[in-house]
């Protein structure tokens, strides 16, 4: 089974104005990405571009990459891995490992439709569905509380709140005005949206262990896996990451704290 093109489709999605740690997210920038291949075989990636500044570019550059890939089998890694040595001087990272990515996901979904199999299992893994959730976002104790109060009124069993107060005490205040709001039956997960250093995450995420959450999310920076890794072996609650993730990270492409002192 060969590639046989792209189709390549940019949408602005307006959304709820919605606080992050990190700052205000009013859209949503997605490019949707659908690989056709000689078999009538088609598969799918979305890509969030984060700003609508980012979206048409890391569309065009999808559009330049698929005259590299066209043609050659549906083999995602090794496609992966020529596109990657193709772009080793420019460098896979920022906007080119984006596109790379959003082209990747998309082999990789037309490869286990291919293979009749949910992608998870193709991959050696099991199915674990996530519950349905609610997202609230940086709105305070009584903005977080009254979003908690509402996803619960319309039947939502879970909610994942954004955090990463200037303190501890207001994450903790928020957390407990939402299963206040919520009920002690919902299942609550927080969002650092990778704003703390790994001392400040060491702190907190100790604390946050008596709050019964079902995990914490991106404390640190996405790519830090020597601090994850450290989080992980001193905390119980347990932690999410992988959503920034578009870069394969190599031997090579080593993370380098930039505060290398904390
Ligand atoms: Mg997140």
């Amino acid at each position: 089974m060969k590639i046989a093109g792209f189709d390549i489709r940019c949408a602005s999605v307006p959304m709820p104005p919605h606080r992050t740690a990190s700052g205000v997210v009013a859209v949503s920038p997605l490019v949707l990405l659908s690989v056709r291949t000689d078999a009538g075989i088609t598969g799918h990636s979305i890509t969030f571009t984060y700003t609508p500044a980012a979206l048409k570019p890391t569309a065009e550059l999808m559009k330049n990459i698929e005259p590299l890939a066209a043609g050659q089998p549906l083999a995602p890694a090794a496609v992966s891995d020529a596109l990657h040595a193709r772009f080793k001087m420019l460098g896979a990272q920022g906007l080119v490992g984006m596109a790379l990515a959003g082209i990747d996901m998309a082999l990789w979904d037309a490869f286990a439709r291919a293979q009749g199999l949910p992608l998870v299992q193709l991959l050696g893994g099991q199915p674990r569905p996530v519950r349905a959730y609610g997202g609230i976002g940086y709105d305070g104790v009584e903005g977080s509380a009254r979003a908690a109060e509402d996803w619960a009124r319309r039947g939502l069993l879970g909610i994942k709140a954004k955090i990463g107060y200037p303190t501890l005490a207001e994450d903790i205040a928020v957390i407990r005005a939402m299963r206040a709001a919520a009920g002690p039956h919902m299942q609550l997960m927080v969002d650092y949206n990778q704003s703390l250093s790994p001392t400040e995450a060491g702190q907190r995420l100790q604390a946050l262990d008596a709050e019964g959450l079902a995990w914490i999310e991106e404390p640190v920076a996405a790519h830090d896996f020597p601090a994850f890794a450290r989080l992980a072996a001193q905390t119980r609650t347990p932690l999410q990451a992988g959503e920034n993730w578009w870069v394969r990270w190599t031997s090579a492409m080593r993370w380098t704290p930039a505060c290398a002192a904390t």
